[in-house]
């Protein structure tokens, strides 16, 4: 039975982080700019509180300037769109994210909408998202792009691939769609409407997952030798009590078919981080018509 390559994603972010923060040292002695990220939280969610705080921490780690706004979770999306306009205008911040999910009485898209295109570091705006698509300038969601930085550490051939993505977000699924296909790969884009989605993902060389349903996709999906990138992120309830983390593909039926998978976690997740300060970067660069660095 060949033996599965683990594809080792902390350490590919730990990679890109160490080249973000040189790049940020360079910067700043070349030119006095210290790109800034600012995260707004609203409202009090635990989880969100935790993803907020560890942002900021990262940045601060690469060098650049953390800026955080909180607004308690009643306020109007009227005062969220009033500081995003602050925002835009400070010429300290580079990169501007709105922490999700949001309370219900704000309209996600009128927030993304919002953002200045040039310091959207989620690269959810419009215009990131058109350029993404047509080949233009644009900043990348940070998850599918993470996904990207992955598959080219494992040297999987990507032109002429094919590659199924299961599940169709604008977070993940359709920008990981944009992506392979600029890598010239024969793209399919599966969802919950999809007939026989054990075939499809059977054709598969490059099968990123994107669900959120635990070991949804089994060892007998899998094509032998293809390239797995897990995405999901879901809790399991085990004996005894405790909880553990899984990912969307069966991992331990994945070993001796496939020739690499992400763990779950620390796979997808610590690149999702990294490149968001990837981006924060960029925006600082591009934003000031400067060129954008050499960092993956
Ligand atoms: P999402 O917005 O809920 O989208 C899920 C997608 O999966 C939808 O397109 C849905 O299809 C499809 N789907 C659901 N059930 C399915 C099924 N049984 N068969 C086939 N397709 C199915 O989720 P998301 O934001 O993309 O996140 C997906 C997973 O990735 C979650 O576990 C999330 O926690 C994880 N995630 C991880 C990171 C990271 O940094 N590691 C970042 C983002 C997300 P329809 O469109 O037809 O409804």
């Amino acid at each position: 039975m060949p033996e599965t390559k683990l594809i080792d994603g902390k350490a590919q972010a730990a990679k890109l982080r160490a080249n973000v923060a040189a790049e940020a040292v360079a910067l700043k002695a070349k030119r006095s700019i210290v790109p800034g990220l600012c995260t707004i939280l609203v409202g009090d969610d635990p989880a969100s509180q935790i993803y907020v705080r560890s942002k900021g921490k990262a940045s601060i780690e690469a060098g650049f300037a953390s800026f955080e706004e909180k607004l308690p979770a009643n306020s109007s999306e009227a005062e969220l769109l009033a500081l995003i306009a602050r925002l835009n205008r400070d010429e300290r911040v580079d990169g501007i994210l709105v922490q999700l999910p949001l309370p219900p009485q704000i309209g996600r898209q009128s927030v993304i909408d919002a953002i200045d295109p040039k310091k959207d570091v989620d690269g959810f705006h419009a215009q990131n998202v058109g350029g993404l698509w047509s080949g233009g300038p644009a900043l990348i969601p940070c998850t599918p792009y993470g996904c990207l930085l992955l598959l080219r550490a494992t040297q999987a051939k990507l032109s002429g691939a094919e590659a199924v993505i299961i599940g169709r977000s604008n977070l993940v699924g359709r920008p990981m769609a944009a992506l392979l296909l600029r890598e010239d790969c024969t793209v399919t884009l599966a969802h919950s409407k999809s007939r026989s989605l054990s075939g499809i993902a059977r054709r598969a060389d490059i099968l990123v997952v994107a669900v959120g349903h635990a070991e949804l996709v089994r060892g007998d999906w899998l094509k032998p030798g293809a390239v797995i990138i897990d995405v999901g992120i879901n809790r399991i309830d085990v004996p005894g009590g405790k909880a553990r983390i899984v990912g969307d593909v069966a991992f331990a039926e994945a070993q001796g078919i496939a020739a690499a998978i992400t763990p779950v976690p620390g796979g997808v997740g610590p690149m999702t981080i990294a490149c968001l300060l990837r981006n924060t970067l960029l925006a600082a660069c591009l934003r000031r018509g400067l060129p954008a660095p050499a960092i993956g």
